[in-house]
């Protein structure tokens, strides 16, 4: 999932749009857009598809508001379709808003109960409508004191982005979870999952959003409330790993960096001697799989082409549909893996199918050994922060060892990264949320804890 919001910037829609087109990668079923338009009025839209085919440039051209903000959604199966798609808007004698938000509450039953027990009513699945109702509840005092409690109630991985008239929120969980980053376009402001987005909309970064912050935009600029004073940078490990696009920068520090420098140290830890090429998985492996070849000096080859026209293929609601993905989005160059021992770069491995089915595809074309090396380390426990990974059962490693994932997934060998060498691939950054691989969730667990 993503968010984006312009503030103060001509015909903001259509910069909306051109954000979520950066931010496409980070979920494809639905994308949504709200503006305020210069008569008060919010105009929303939302849709299931991509950005480019909900967003039309006839619906664009309804909106002539200078503030608006914008989201894309991935397909989970818990909340999928169109009531889940964000922006929501709201209306409140306080004045109307709209809200796109990303991540996930780990404490939204709690909340669920504490709202419905006080005559709330909710029409979607999603974190924003319990933000929504956190806000609506209170009538009395600022907006941002009570935007400020009702924070203080949500725990999880979370960004939101608020717009009211004339101002947009920008929050992040006190963890810094999932990433938010704000910068200047002309004379006005836009906000952003990630800075690759920033690019293409013309706007220079500024800064990050720190954990635990509230930005305010307005017509006085930028001001900066914690909404709590317990701060802990726990960025989510898998952005760098494999979510976020290799040309954003997170918390000051650049993805295809981290992923180049953790296949250096995957060479180091998990080395093949006598191999004859290194093969990237397309698009998240090559990276890693540039660092592999760069430190261990086996030759880097592109034994692996991908259609580009196929979407993630994780991101497909259903198994069927995933096993498909994987053949219909990528195929072995013959020519080139032909009869070699070949060393196979991936970001990570979830359930382990996409491996298993590469692995085919790669012998099929007539590579002799295939020696897999995941530049991440064993993923055994699930997320409870919005990254949709599966249930325990379901994660390859989580219940076999080394040897028996090998087995698995058909390879001649199988090297994992530890987390130390992942932590210290993000030298520099801030620190890592390493709980999917291996435990350590920062936050509490409520109900989750049990969960085996
Ligand atoms: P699989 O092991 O078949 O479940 O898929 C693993 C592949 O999907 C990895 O190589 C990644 O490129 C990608 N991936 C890893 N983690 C995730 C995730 N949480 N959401 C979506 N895709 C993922
Ligand atoms: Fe990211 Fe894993 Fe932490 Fe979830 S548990 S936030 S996927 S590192």
């Amino acid at each position: 999932m993503s968010v984006f919001g312009v503030y103060g910037v001509k015909d903001a829609a259509q910069t909306v749009y051109f954000g979520l087109h950066a931010l496409q990668h980070r979920g494809q079923e639905g994308a949504g857009l709200a503006t305020f338009e210069p008569d008060g009025s919010c105009l929303h839209h939302r849709g299931l598809g991509l950005a480019g085919e909900v967003l039309s440039q006839s619906e664009l051209a309804r909106h002539h508001g200078t503030i608006a903000i914008g989201s894309t959604k991935y397909a989970n199966a818990a909340q999928s379709g169109l009531d889940n798609v964000q922006p929501l808007f709201f209306r409140h004698k306080s004045g109307d808003f709209a809200i796109a938000g990303e991540g996930k509450l780990i404490n939204s039953d709690q909340l669920y109960d504490y709202l419905e027990n006080r005559g709330c009513i909710f029409h979607t699945g999603t974190d924003s409508e319990i933000l929504a109702n956190l806000i609506k509840k209170e009538s009395a005092g600022k907006r941002i004191d009570y935007l400020i409690r009702a924070l203080n109630m949500m725990e999880g991985g979370f960004t939101f982005v608020i717009m009211t008239r004339n101002r947009i929120y920008a929050c992040r969980d006190k963890y810094g979870i999932h990433p938010l980053a704000i910068a200047r376009l002309g004379e006005g402001y836009v906000i952003s999952s990630e800075t690759c987005a920033f690019d293409l909309t013309g706007a220079s970064f500024i800064r990050d959003v720190e954990p635990g912050e509230i930005v305010c935009i307005d017509d006085n600029g930028i001001r900066s409330n914690l909404y709590s004073h317990f701060q802990k940078h726990k960025v989510c490990a898998m952005e760098y790993i494999y979510i976020a696009r290799p040309d954003s920068d997170i918390d000051g520090c650049n993805v295809h960096a981290f992923r180049k420098e953790s296949g250096r140290r995957l060479a180091l830890e998990c080395p093949c001697p006598d191999a004859d090429i290194v093969v990237g998985v397309p698009d998240s492996g090559l990276s890693a799989a540039f660092g592999y070849a760069e430190q261990s000096g086996i030759p880097y080859e592109m034994g692996l082409v991908k259609n580009r026209y196929v979407a993630r293929t994780f991101i497909q609601p259903s198994q069927a549909m995933r096993e498909r993905g994987v053949q219909m989005k990528l195929s072995a160059v013959r020519s080139i893996v032909g009869g070699k021992k070949l060393v196979l770069v991936d970001d990570s491995i979830v359930r382990g199918t996409t491996c298993l089915k590469i692995v085919k595809l790669l012998r099929n074309a007539g590579a002799r050994e295939v020696h897999v090396r995941i530049a991440s380390p064993m993923m055994t426990y699930p997320c409870y922060y919005g990254v949709d990974t599966p249930t325990r059962k379901e994660l390859l490693s989580s219940k076999r060892s080394l040897e028996e994932s090998c087995k698995a997934i058909e390879a001649d060998s199988l090297g994992y990264l530890s987390r130390e060498a992942t932590v210290a691939s993000a030298a520099g950054c801030s620190e890592l949320c390493l709980a999917c691989f291996g435990g350590g969730y920062p936050t509490a667990l409520y109900k989750h804890e049990t969960e085996e």
